[in-house]
């Protein structure tokens, strides 16, 4: 994890790098807000701490400067004193967070981890009925923890009952949301139905417990048990 720091105060400088350094993160200091300027929007970073108050352009215009040109790099912001204004001012600009000085470097800490954590990108949500789960950035499913060998539509078509879980999906809908075609007319029902047989086929063979079912003459569900 890399943290710039940009700090004029060479003491709190060092004392903010020496810290962060002992907990393991790789620490640039910048000690003018130009200097900061130029790597945060030069480098890539994924914690930037900005003191407000600095010599030439302040924290305030760097952060605004920054925000403008896309950076989207979390940011704390040192302010000197409580004031509301100030600490609105910069939650308005794009920072993330704020510190009033003096502050403990524990609490520094406990919020570059918060922020950090917050920004890393989710594992994606897995999608699942029982023992039956998609993951949807993968495209690919599992029953009872084994693969199952899906087309690209039978894909769509499991991601999409699963995504109504519960409910009756129509044909309509299929036609619609699947096959993208406006209206629903026969020889598309008979692709529909072969589709679903061969999904059930997959999803649902050895299995104990069925959960893609027929609803005649209305459509399909996904659920355990009965429809
Ligand atoms: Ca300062």
């Amino acid at each position: 994890m890399r943290i710039l720091v940009i700090e004029d105060e060479p003491k709190v400088a060092r004392a903010l790098q020496q810290g962060l350094e002992d907990e393991s993160y790789g620490v640039t200091l910048a000690q003018t807000g130009e200097e900061g300027y130029f790597l945060l929007t030069s480098q890539r970073y994924d914690l930037a701490i900005i003191d407000v108050m600095l010599p030439g352009r302040d924290g305030f215009e760097i952060l605004e400067a920054v925000r403008r040109q896309g950076c989207r790099t979390p940011a704390i912001m040192l302010t000197a004193r409580d004031a509301l204004e100030d600490r609105v001012r910069g939650l308005d600009l794009g920072a993330d967070d704020y510190l009033v000085k003096p502050f403990a470097f524990p609490e520094l800490s406990a919020r570059v981890r918060a922020l950090l954590r917050r920004s890393q990108p989710q594992p994606p949500a897995l999608l699942s009925l029982l023992d039956l789960e998609i993951d949807p950035v993968a495209r690919c499913g599992r029953r009872g923890g084994k693969p199952l060998d899906l087309t690209p539509r039978e894909y769509e078509l499991l991601e999409y009952l699963l995504r109504h879980q519960g409910r009756i999906v129509s044909r309509e809908m299929l036609t619609r949301d699947i096959w993208k075609e406006p209206v629903r007319h026969t020889p598309l029902d008979n692709v529909i139905d072969v589709h679903m047989v061969r999904l059930r086929r997959k999803v649902d063979e050895g299995c104990a417990v069925r959960l893609l079912h027929t609803v005649r003459g209305v459509g399909f569900t996904l659920k355990a048990g009965h429809p």
